[in-house]
Order: C-alpha cells, then structure tokens, then sequence
C-alpha cells in the first residue's frame, strides 16, 4: 500500500532544500583547486549577500556563533564588560559573550514581535548604570524572522549610546520599513546553519557598513597574520573564515532565497488558514512595516481555551505521526548555564515557551505534507 508508506514518512521542522546550481559552484572550486578558506566563491557568496542586503561590507564565516563573537571582540567587549542580550533566543546569541569572559544581562520580550523589549531594555540599562557600569553593546535578535521592533530599540540605544549587534540569524530576507533585516546595528549577522533559511551545510557573515571593522574581522578571522614573509602575530586570532566550497553552496542558495521566503510565507498562510479557527491557537501576525521572511511558523496555544490541549499534546501527537515540531526557545534566563545572570522583565518569554510551539516549516514542503500536519492537530481538537 503505497499510501500508507508516504503518509508515514518523515516530515522535518526545517530541512536543507538545494535549488540546484550549488554543485555547479562547488565544481568549478574542484576544477580551480580553490579547496581553501579563500576564493572565488567566499568573494562571489559576499558580493551576493552586499547587494541582496543593500549592505557595504560583509565578512562570510564558518558560523553565525564566529560573527557575533568577532562582533564582540570588534566592540572591545572583554572581562568584566556587560552586554545586554534578547533573553528569549538560541543559546548562540548569548555563548559569545561569555567566550570574551563578559556578563550577559537578559532582557525579556514585547508581545507584538516576541523580540526584545524596548521598556525592559531601557530599564536594564539605567539600572545598571546605576549599579556602576556601562552595558558595552546590546543584541537584539529577528526571532523566527520576525523583525524587533528596531525604531525603538534603536532609540534607547542612542540616547545611551551603545552599539547594537543585530542577531539576524533567523532572519535573512525580512524587512524592517523596507531596509533589511542585519543593516540597522553596528554590525549584523546571519547564519546559514543547515536549518536556516538557506543553508551553507554551516556558515555565518558578519555584516557592516563599517569596511575598517569588516576588514579587521576578516584578519582575526584567518589567524591574524601580521604581513611579514614569516608567521608574525601581534594579536589573538581565530581560524573562522568559511571555505571556498561552502561559499559554492551560498552562491547557489542566493539564487533561490526569494523563492524559500515565498515559500515559508505560504507554509505560514496555509497553516493559519487551516488551523487559526481553533479555540486558543493564536499565531503572531506582522506589525505593520515589517515584513518576516517566516522562517518557522509557531503557533501559541492556551490551554484555558482549547478546553485542556496543550502544545505538548499537540508535540506528542504529530511526533506520533513522524512529524517534527518544537517548543519555542527555552529563555536563557531560565537556562541553567545563566542561572547567575541579571535579568529585566516580566514573564512574556516564560509564557512564550510554555505555550508556543513551532511548526514544520520548510521551503521544500508539498501542500500534502501541509496538510498532513494541519489534520493531525485539527483532529485533537475534535
Ligand atoms: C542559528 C542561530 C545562531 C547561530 O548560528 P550558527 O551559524 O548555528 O552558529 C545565532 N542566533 C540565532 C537566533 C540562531 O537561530
């Protein structure tokens, strides 16, 4: 019975999906030898990403973790500093900070974006001014392509002038008032984990209008070699440029990063279509001016309403059918690993991972696979 084969076949939260022309970029760094951290293709997959982003200089890397350190080290974050971070996000935004031997001082989230909030944020930062120091740099993050509210975070970063690092892993291809996504901040920056929105099987870029900083980046990145015909070093480096082949993959990717946020838009229209009659299911809709590329669609679920459903009966009962989902992030003021840290909120992005759940949500996904994952949660509803 062939029927029953497909319908029991895997479905993913967020696989790879390759257009096409990344092998034909992977190829020519074979037959070129270009099988290196440097390239064609690393200077090609740039380029790309300066003109998509509209942006002036950019850094590609062996992940998004490298670039938001690099930023740091950019910032002079060091022992002892503070940085202020989106409480509710991936642990990568937040690791850097303590690589550098800095604090990282959480901030809770706004309801209209699930992205830091901007009351909290200014809170966090005149408290801590008032405790005797200076936050050294503050990161926002574009969660599940989402925008932050950037108008006014960016205004309180200001008025204090402290440098924001834009986390836009999530993010590539969505809009904030038409500008995209990465280029509000002193620096950006993107992940093409095997998850993301295109995938470079693991990469990053660190993204600036600053070509000094950019330049610098690229040194530290490749093991901050002094020019001299000998090894010279006069500063710590890291090894975490990203290589010519999986630049090949990126450039072949760009060709087809519209097409994936046309795609996830759908995948978002098709499950709030199907699903958002449900009592107590809610999905997050775009405030007006930006524009998500939809990298995962989550719905929230509130058991007060769905007379009992949780979003873990509704986890256990799509992985019952082989189909992935997940909570969303577990706040990292709740991780166990920054148990110490100082947090400034409420409880929005406790609430959040308690009653959110995302959703399958691939660019590669068929309209039966949609369906699929819409009819199984439709029937725990009956
Ligand atoms: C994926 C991700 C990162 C880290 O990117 P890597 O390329 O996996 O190192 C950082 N922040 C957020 C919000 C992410 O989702």
């Amino acid at each position: 019975m062939e029927n029953v084969k497909v319908s029991n076949s895997k479905i993913w939260l967020s696989s790879p999906h390759m257009g096409g022309t990344e092998l034909k970029y992977v190829n020519e760094a074979f037959n070129t030898n270009w099988i290196a951290p440097l390239g064609p293709n690393v200077n090609g997959f740039e380029k790309d990403l300066q003109q998509y982003l509209d942006i002036k200089h950019t850094a590609v890397l062996s992940s998004g973790t490298a670039a938001i350190h690099l930023a740091l080290i950019l910032l002079n974050v060091g022992y002892g500093d503070e940085v202020i971070c989106q409480s509710f996000t991936f642990s990568a935004t937040a690791n850097p900070i303590v690589y550098q031997g800095a604090t990282p001082v959480f901030v809770d989230s706004e309801p209209d974006t699930w992205n830091m909030c901007p009351i909290q944020l200014r809170l966090a930062i005149e408290d801590r001014l008032l405790k005797g120091k200076k936050p050294k740099a503050i990161i926002p993050v574009h969660l599940y392509g989402m925008p932050a509210n950037m108008k006014e975070i960016i205004q309180v970063a200001e008025e204090f002038s402290i440098p924001i690092i834009e986390d836009a892993a999530e993010a590539l291809g969505s809009k904030y008032d038409d500008k995209a996504c990465g280029t509000f901040g002193k620096f950006g920056i993107l992940s093409f984990n095997g998850n993301k929105i295109i995938t470079t099987s693991g990469g990053g870029a660190l993204i600036s209008d600053d070509g000094e900083s950019i330049e610098k980046a690229r040194f530290l990145s490749t093991q901050a070699r002094d020019s001299a015909p000998h090894y010279q070093h006069s500063v710590i480096g890291y090894n975490y440029r990203m290589s010519n082949i999986a630049a090949g993959i990126g450039r072949g990717q760009m060709e087809v990063l519209n097409d994936h946020v046309d795609r996830r838009r759908g995948v978002y229209s098709y499950y709030q279509k199907a699903l958002s009659h449900l009592p107590g299911v809610k999905f997050l809709s775009e405030p007006s001016g930006s524009f998500s590329n939809r990298w995962l669609t989550c719905i929230l679920v509130d058991p007060q309403k769905t007379g009992g459903i949780t979003r873990e009966h509704i986890r256990l009962q799509l992985e019952s059918e082989n189909i992935e989902s997940r909570p969303l992030w577990k706040p990292m003021h709740l991780q166990p690993v920054f148990a110490d840290a100082p947090y400034y909120g409420e409880s929005l992005a406790e609430t959040l991972f308690q009653n959110g759940l995302c959703l399958p949500s691939g660019s590669n996904l068929s309209s039966q696979d949609l369906d699929r994952v819409s009819q199984s949660i439709v029937l725990l509803f009956q």
